[in-house]
């Protein structure tokens, strides 16, 4: 007891001492240029863990039972999963790029369709696609959310669009109600990419549980991790049985253990029973983690939207929780002297805050010209929606927030709020020295 109450003791005054050393380094050069950096610490590491997960591991190491026709996790994952989020059905998957697989099948998106995808995100959401050899058609970002501008969404329907893959980009939620009631309308299914988005909100429920499916991905870098790992979340008994046949090489439910007889076509796409047990284990974390990180975001960005040229994405109305898998924001170089955003991200790791400058534009990736021009697409699609191709996906407004957008990962903001505070200092300490640093590029 007495231990306790004097390291608290401790913390609080180291607490009430930091704005002090704060404003001490206030005068202090940038690292870049020979200073002090303003932080000496690394932020929280990523993943986080202990004996709850060694135990769980060993356990399953120690039952022999290693893959989910012989062990009980991968269940009792899914059934955690679905009670968390609020959906009926949950299927884990081995990667959230399977979950997003295992839907377009589902819901039997065919060579020779379109799907919609945005343009900002990871190249896994466009990949699926054209795994189904269908069109990717892209819809613009609107650069203050970093989200699909759902206001460009129907422009971009047409006959041949058979799906839907908003993504809910770093925790952020893209506008839903927008795009669920232009879906409705156009009687076109939506899969939810929420791979970086483990329980955020919009309305107050949770993202990947509006659409007819919401993917997530648990691979090492995302908020619940299990090194490699996705699931499926659906409302709709008959779709969940579809992508259970589909994910566990066609053989449906009721197939499970008995003849090699298959209701469809499908993959091996399961969970092992090792990654299933880590999850349940993460997942006792996930909510303190994911209320960290909330209350960090947001006071970061009352702290950011003071700096002048430092633009923190905003978030739609209907966005009441915010995962931030990353905290991103746009950076204007004129409000900095002028400073590249390249040297504005070496003067911040050099300051100790490690950032990076995110996704190049995927609509431009020149594979996908070639994939295009491949004999198989030649074949499947008329050459007026090849021809037309380029110029109907051109997404100029985030040609443009590619080069401004700037990264910060979810790991730095499960530490204290004073690390918020330096993420603030080192950004207003870079401004200040704009021009020196400039001479540096
Ligand atoms: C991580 C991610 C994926 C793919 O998940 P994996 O588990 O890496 O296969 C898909 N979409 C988005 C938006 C992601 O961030």
């Amino acid at each position: 007891m007495m231990h306790a109450m004097k390291s608290d003791l401790t913390r609080r005054q180291v607490l009430a001492a930091a704005p002090l050393a704060a404003s001490a380094r206030l005068d202090g050069r940038p690292a870049l240029l020979g200073g002090t950096p303003v932080r000496q610490q690394p932020f929280p590491s990523w993943p986080v863990f202990d004996q709850r997960e060694e135990k769980a591991l060993l356990e399953t190491l120690r039952s022999g039972r290693w893959y989910r026709g012989s062990g009980d996790h991968v269940k009792q994952f899914e059934e955690a999963y679905a009670r968390a989020t609020g959906a009926r059905h949950c299927l884990a998957t081995c990667n959230g790029t399977s979950a997003l697989f295992v839907c377009l099948n589902a819901l039997d998106v065919q060579p020779g369709d379109e799907v919609i995808v945005p343009p900002y995100t990871f190249i896994a959401t466009v990949n699926v696609v054209l795994r189904q050899f269908a069109l990717p058609v892209f819809v613009d970002t609107d650069p203050e959310t970093f989200q699909m501008d759902a206001s460009k969404l129907e422009a971009a329907v047409s006959d041949r669009t058979r799906a839907i893959i908003p993504v809910h980009l770093g925790g952020n939620v893209c506008d839903l109600d927008r795009i669920l009631d232009i879906a409705r309308r156009r009687n076109i299914p939506v899969i939810e990419d929420a791979c970086q988005a483990h329980m955020a909100e919009w309305k107050g429920r949770k993202a990947g549980t509006f659409g007819a499916a919401g993917c997530f991905s648990f691979q090492a870098s995302k908020n619940l991790n299990s090194g490699e790992g996705g699931a499926v979340l659906t409302g709709d008994g008959a779709l969940y049985e579809r992508a259970y046949a589909f994910h566990n090489n066609g053989s449906g439910l009721k197939a499970i253990g008995t003849n090699f007889t298959y209701s469809t076509t499908g993959h091996n796409l399961r969970l092992t029973e090792f990654q299933a047990a880590l999850l349940l284990a993460q997942l006792t974390r996930l909510d303190g983690q994911v209320r960290t990180r909330s209350a960090n975001g947001a006071y970061l960005t009352s702290l950011l939207e003071k700096i002048p040229g430092i633009r923190p994405a905003k978030q739609y109305a209907g966005c009441t929780l915010n995962a931030y898998h990353l905290y991103m924001f746009r950076y204007d170089a004129r409000e900095f002297d002028g400073l590249p955003r390249e040297t504005f991200l070496r003067a911040l790791r050099a300051e100790g805050i490690p950032a990076a400058a995110g996704y190049s534009p995927l609509n431009t990736q020149p594979f996908l010209k070639n994939t295009l021009n491949s004999r198989g697409y030649q074949r499947l699609f008329p050459e007026k929606i090849l021809r037309e191709w380029p110029e109907r996906t051109a997404c100029p407004a985030n040609d443009r927030l590619c080069q401004e957008a700037v990264w910060l990962t979810q790991n730095m903001l499960l530490g204290p709020r004073s690390d918020m505070d330096s993420i603030a200092e080192a950004i207003e300490r870079i401004r200040r020295h704009a021009g020196e640093l400039r001479r540096l590029a």
